[in-house]
């Protein structure tokens, strides 16, 4: 399950940034996923609660949210942007297109802290 080396390289992520005292006072942790970076949200949330319940317990009232992104590829014949339904890498318009703009995300997009 490589969920939970993810969800530790977060919190490592937010210890770079955050000191001790600043860490139990995060009460959200925002996710964008892309389809492509073969990140199953549950299985990530389920991760997140088993660190935070075994060896992060400063994140306890700390909630993951996960926004999963679309695959977009980019036409060069018609200059579009088109979302890749059921893995099938075309255009609208009908053409092959393995121009991935958008699919392989897997980032910290943001943190509410509480004042
Ligand atoms: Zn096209």
């Amino acid at each position: 399950m490589h969920e939970i080396s993810l969800v530790k390289n977060i919190f490592g992520s937010l210890d770079s940034v955050y000191p001790v005292a600043d860490r139990s006072k995060i009460t959200k942790i925002y996710m964008k996923v892309g389809l492509l970076s073969n990140v199953e949200p549950i299985l990530m949330q389920n991760a997140f609660e088993a660190v935070v319940a075994t060896e992060r317990k400063e994140y306890q009232g700390c909630a993951l949210q996960i926004e999963v992104l679309p695959i977009l590829v980019y036409c060069d014949e018609c200059k579009k942007e088109s979302e890749v339904i059921n893995f099938k890498f075309v255009c609208a318009c009908n053409r092959p297109s393995n121009n991935i703009i958008q699919g392989n995300e897997l980032l910290i997009s943001g943190v509410d802290v509480a004042r």
